[in-house]
């Protein structure tokens, strides 16, 4: 994908968080987080000092945070704006302040490196890391950005948010709550709709719910406003604790006391286990022998629950607050919001499939970036489109694309379709989501992929798959598979629009003029490929059960016309552009027809073999 012209002055949108921080920029191609030079994203919001200098930011700092831990600070943002005795009572009795100290002015301040540095100096390095990975790559100077700071900060944390800004050579053009920024990303508020929008804020050592109101712009121009109507949470409750949990269980056992190495093995198996049913770890013994465990997801969520009900009784606590509204919403932002009990219960909770699509790491990053080119004016991006720019389907057997949403739909928009399995005894089915206008799906851009796992064993082409697409009014895309029978379920979620420029739509749509000749006889060539393997399969295991009872002529006549399809089909899997479809269509059918008559006595065998007993007569 080319990238669009650099924008002169642009405006850069920043997440100063608590462990990570992000930058990111919104320009022709949609918003998107930058890398610094070692590609990393998430810049650990860490500096270790010298002498009252700054010396190592970001992974450099964190990485040997035990080494200097005296000279390190890893968490200033919870002391910016704050006096010294509000933050020591607020660290409370089991929190670090061995580096808090009070300023001349009584401001919670920091010791480290035998200086003392206040928290928006730590935070002015950490934004003049991401001033210098922004200029790095946009390849110009930035100076001006839009922050985000926690919906509880008080005017004294944003006063010290911009003072940070300011030292570090940024002009905060605007400080917008995370929660709006999160809401932003998803391109609610711009479809000019009143709506109530919860943000659930689950990273790895705080937790915030929010509920949020979108008031449509008035004609004003100003743009949509969001207001804050309740936030609750809790500024020492994430995903750290889940790892502790996690470790102590680990500790008990083998009979070893917690420790930094089951902690990182706790966190390793708890990031593992949102993707899989079950991890086998091997955890260093007190005896110095590896003791072999496997933890489930079962066991693991039966740990955490009273940490997820924790944050779900702060939910139910902030609607009461924001006036028991009905909320339209849930945006998911956090690492630890992966977790699939922590988006079962917050969906069970709100009764609403919280939004998932976007990476919540980077959400808020891209949220401020999208607020900070309305800003500019110059907001060009695509989510604002009420219509599907590019087609929506799956993958199907052989590579083809089954299309469940054309271009140009309107949305909000929503289309089912069934499939099977093509594969006897298949347990599990991988859905790849595409977009694109062309017929194959190597020739489409992948958006996700996702399993359906757990299917009862069934012969191929009899579970029935449904799977739904939904493109809702933000431009989200839902893509649910159930497997009807077992009642089995898997879904996923993405932003089509994202990183889609306008130049690039029209470059899809010309290429599939272009190629659409060749395209279509190429998924031609491949359905006739994997509906003629299924005939073939069902024909020879039909022509071993009969052919006792048929003549010699018959089966000769079948067998002709199966080795005849056969090369057909090794043909259609080597090279489908360079089969004859129409010699192979006539080959299939020359088959079904010849076919008919081992499909009629197949159909009196199965009869005969039904015992008596199971048969009911038409008076029962
Ligand atoms: P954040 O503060 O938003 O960067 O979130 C970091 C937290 O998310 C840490 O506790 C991580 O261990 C946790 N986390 C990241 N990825 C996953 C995952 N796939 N499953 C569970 N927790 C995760």
């Amino acid at each position: 994908m080319s990238l669009p012209e650099p924008l002169s002055d642009p405006i850069v949108g920043i997440d100063l968080g608590t462990t990570n921080s992000l930058v990111a920029i919104c320009d022709g191609a949609g918003p998107r987080v930058l890398c610094n030079e070692v590609g990393e994203r998430m810049i650990p919001s860490a500096v270790r000092y010298s002498q009252g200098v700054a010396v190592a930011v970001g992974s450099a700092a964190r990485r040997a945070a035990a080494e200097y831990a005296c000279d390190t600070v890893m968490s200033a943002k919870r002391l910016m704006g704050r006096s010294f005795e509000e933050a020591r009572a607020r660290a409370g009795a089991g929190g670090d302040v061995s580096q808090l100290c009070a300023s001349a002015r009584g401001l919670a301040a920091l010791r480290v490196g035998g200086a003392e540095v206040l928290p928006q100096e730590v935070a002015a390095v950490i934004l003049r890391e991401l001033r210098r990975i922004a200029e790095l790559q946009l390849g110009v100077t930035v100076h001006r950005a839009v922050i985000t700071v926690p919906a509880y900060f008080d005017d004294g944390q944003r006063q010290a948010t911009r003072d940070a800004a300011r030292i570090a050579g940024l002009d905060a053009v605007r400080i917008v709550n995370e929660p709006t920024a999160a809401a932003l990303a998803y391109g609610i508020g711009s479809r000019g709709r009143a709506e109530t929008i919860a943000v659930y804020d689950f990273g790895g050592g705080t937790f915030d719910v929010s509920i949020l109101q979108v008031i449509p712009d008035d004609g004003s121009g100003d743009g949509d406003l969001f207001r804050v109507l309740a936030t609750a949470g809790d500024t020492h409750l994430g995903g750290d604790d889940l790892d502790d949990e996690l470790a102590q269980y680990f500790a008990r056992t083998v009979g070893a006391a917690p420790s930094r190495a089951l902690r990182d093995l706790a966190e390793s198996t708890k990031i593992a286990l949102s993707l899989h049913a079950h991890v086998d770890v091997e955890i260093d013994g007190v005896l110095g022998k590896p003791l072999q465990k496997r933890v489930t997801r079962l066991e693991f969520e039966a740990m955490i629950r009273p940490w997820v009900h924790k944050t779900i009784d702060a939910c139910a606590r902030v609607v009461r607050d924001a006036g028991s509204v009905s909320i339209d919403r849930v945006v998911m932002v956090g690492g630890s919001t992966r977790i699939p009990l922590v988006r079962q219960l917050v969906g069970e909770f709100f009764d609403r499939e919280p939004y998932t699509a976007l990476d919540p790491d980077l959400v808020v990053a891209l949220g401020a970036a999208v607020q900070a080119s309305v800003l500019r004016g110059d907001r060009r991006d695509v989510l604002l489109l009420d219509v599907i720019p590019l087609s929506l389907g799956i993958e199907t057997v052989g590579g083809a694309v089954a299309k469940l949403l054309t271009r140009n739909a309107m949305i909000p928009a929503r289309a089912t379709e069934l499939f099977s399995t093509s594969v006897d005894n298949q347990t599990s089915v991988r859905l790849q989501v595409l977009q694109g206008e062309r017929e194959m799906a190597c020739d489409c851009r992948s958006l996700a992929t996702f399993e359906l796992r757990g299917l009862p064993a069934m012969p191929a082409g009899i579970p029935q798959v449904e799977v739904v697409f939904l493109v809702d009014a933000n431009g989200v895309l839902h893509v649910t598979a159930v497997e009807r029978r077992s009642g089995c379920r898997a879904s996923v979620q993405v932003v089509p629009a994202y990183g889609l420029t306008t130049d690039e739509i029209e470059r899809i749509e010309r290429e599939s003029l272009v190629h659409a000749r060749a395209d279509m006889h190429q998924h031609r060539v491949v359905d006739l490929a994997v509906n003629s393997a299924l005939d073939i399969k069902w024909i020879d295991e039909a022509l071993r059960k009969t052919r006792s009872e048929l003549t010699g002529q018959y089966v000769a006549s079948l067998e002709g016309l199966l080795t005849q399809l056969r090369s057909f089909v090794e043909q259609a899997r080597a090279n489908a552009r360079d089969v004859d479809a129409n010699a192979f269509f006539a080959a299939k059918d020359a088959l079904d027809r010849a076919s008919v008559h081992l499909h009629e006595l197949s159909i009196a065998r199965s009869l005969r073999e039904i015992p008596l007993a199971h048969m009911k007569g038409p008076h029962e």
